[in-house]
């Protein structure tokens, strides 16, 4: 079961990407929601209303924990943002710039390679962060002019553009093959001592 936390952005888009490879999803809006997931997306949107939101609905020590523990968490675009250094929930060793392709009116699509899918898929920005840095342990997985757009580090996948607004399902399957190669693909561990941590 794959968690989509749901307070605010793209999350109907990411639902129905995954129903359409046959992947059931869960929203996520409060810590008991995080029960028995064994992926976790954190979608596009405005990352500061998204943080308030994350503060005030408590999620942010437990997701944090999971994260730590090894849940594969995929964010796109404003989940970039939070999963970034000097983000709400600061996992992944790279650091970003909001907003840093301009307005809503430089917002673009276009085609690139990407490496571990081995084709080119249709990348929609809607004013993407840029990813500026990446420590020794991120990979790359695509670049647009340069700029790295799609980035993984150990169980974490960061997209700055927006794969659920396409109907190319492979970073999808990609996210997917992650899930399933993690130890915690059964879902273990964060069933029990939730209930604990909830406040
Ligand atoms: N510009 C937004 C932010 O800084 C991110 C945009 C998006 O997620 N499409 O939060």
């Amino acid at each position: 079961m794959i968690g989509i936390l749901g307070l605010q952005g793209d999350v109907i888009e990411h639902i129905s990407g995954f129903s359409r490879i046959g992947v059931e999803t869960k929203v996520i809006k409060l810590p008991c929601d995080l029960k028995e997931i064994n992926g976790l997306v954190i979608p596009g949107g405005e990352s500061t209303t998204i943080t308030k939101l994350l503060v005030s609905s408590g999620l942010v020590r437990p997701i944090n924990d999971m994260i730590k523990k090894g849940l594969p968490t995929w964010g796109t675009c404003a989940g970039v943002i939070l999963l970034s250094k000097g983000g709400i929930l600061e996992n992944a060793d790279v650091k970003v710039r909001r907003n840093a392709y301009g307005s809503q009116l430089d917002s673009f699509i276009t085609r690139t390679r990407i490496h571990k899918i081995g084709r080119d898929v249709t990348m929609v920005f809607i004013r993407a962060p840029r990813i500026l840095e990446v420590g020794t342990d991120v990979k790359v997985l695509a670049k647009v002019n340069g700029d790295i757009v799609a980035a993984q580090s150990a169980n974490i996948l960061l997209t700055t553009f927006h794969p659920e607004l396409t109907e190319d399902t492979s970073i999808i399957k990609y996210f997917m093959k992650i899930v399933e190669n993690s130890d915690l693909r059964q879902g273990y561990g964060f069933g029990h001592h939730m209930p604990g941590r909830i406040t």
